[in-house]
């Protein structure tokens, strides 16, 4: 039987709807939840990023202060907007798109925000909160990630959770979320040092593809009904596509016959992402009040 696509788009729509009603209450009360949006360059799949986010922030009834500079913007400059925007109270969260232009040290602006308003969850403040199981804003995806499986209800307690992929802002936090006694799945985190990758992924009741490989999982790596959610948004050259292009994950099709439970991309973790980072901003702005 093939697999149960796991709708990323439905599960999402019910979070966004749940910040926008809380968006209200503060609205009530003259709070309207602000995420300052910086993006430095024309990176074509950033600039679509940034452009989804914005309109989340609408659609939220929320605000989104979008801040473009451009790609040679001095690396002091976007310190200083950063400690400009940490100052300014009616910012509730900051947001700086990755990756930044190659002169820009990414460690220095993350650590510049201000752990209340990283609603990216990116700060080494939110990193060692998340760590210990202490209360702060968790990172979009893997938060993402773990909300699609509660809500599939797949076992998790118990279960062998394969993370492909050891990335800081994917593959890192989810395997540390993933281990966190309420959720108590077993993990291996695999990478480009792992020594046959195949062996491990064959042990996964849920799989997880976060390397930005298209096609790197294929049904022989998978373990019949396994949970597979596909993080991977890749860009792969498509000529009969509008813009030369097609978007897809890193995990083929064909694995659906064998999976499941299987994200679709687009459509899966994505809006999911969307909706955590509503959800941090709202949370930041009901912060700010207290
Ligand atoms: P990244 O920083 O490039 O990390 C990729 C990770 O995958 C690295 O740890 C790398 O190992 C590992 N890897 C690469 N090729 C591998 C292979 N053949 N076998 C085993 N491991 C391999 O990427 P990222 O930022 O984590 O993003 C991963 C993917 O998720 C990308 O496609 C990105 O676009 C997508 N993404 C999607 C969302 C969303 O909302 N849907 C959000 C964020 C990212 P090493 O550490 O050994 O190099």
């Amino acid at each position: 039987m093939p697999a149960v696509v796991i709708d990323g788009k439905a599960i999402s729509q019910k979070i966004r709807e749940d910040v926008q009603r809380r968006t209200t209450i503060l609205k009530e009360k003259s709070i309207t939840p602000c995420l300052a949006v910086i993006l430095a360059g024309e990176d074509p799949a950033s600039i679509s990023y940034v452009t989804a986010k914005e309109k989340a922030l609408t659609e939220a009834g929320m605000t989104g202060r979008n801040i473009h500079l451009p790609a040679d913007t001095a690396e002091t400059k976007l310190l200083n907007l950063i400690a400009e925007l940490n100052k300014d109270t009616s910012v509730h969260g900051i947001l700086v798109q990755l990756p930044l232009p190659r002169h820009i040290n990414e460690d220095k602006v993350i650590t510049a925000i201000d752990p209340a308003k990283d609603v990216d969850g990116f700060h080494p403040v939110s990193v060692g909160n998340m760590v210990l199981g202490r209360p702060g804003f968790l990172p979009c995806t893997p938060h993402g990630v773990l909300v699609l499986l509660r809500e599939i209800k797949h076992p998790l307690s118990g279960a062998h959770a394969v993370v492909v992929g050891r990335s800081n802002i994917v593959g890192k936090p989810l395997a540390n979320l993933l281990t966190r006694r309420d959720v108590n799945a077993t993990v291996t985190v695999c990478h480009t040092g792992t020594k046959d990758l195949v062996r491990h992924t064959l042990e996964a009741d849920i799989l997880i593809a976060a390397a930005g490989k298209p096609a790197l999982i294929t049904p022989e790596m998978v373990k019949p009904g396994a949970a597979v959610i596909d993080v991977g948004v890749n860009r792969v050259p498509d000529s009969s596509a509008k813009n030369g292009y097609r978007l897809c994950g890193d995990v083929e099709n064909a694995v659906a016959e064998k999976a499941g439970y299987i994200t679709p991309v687009p459509g899966g973790v994505g809006p999911m992402t969307i909706a955590m980072l509503m959800q941090n901003v709202v949370q930041a702005a009901e912060e700010s009040k207290v």
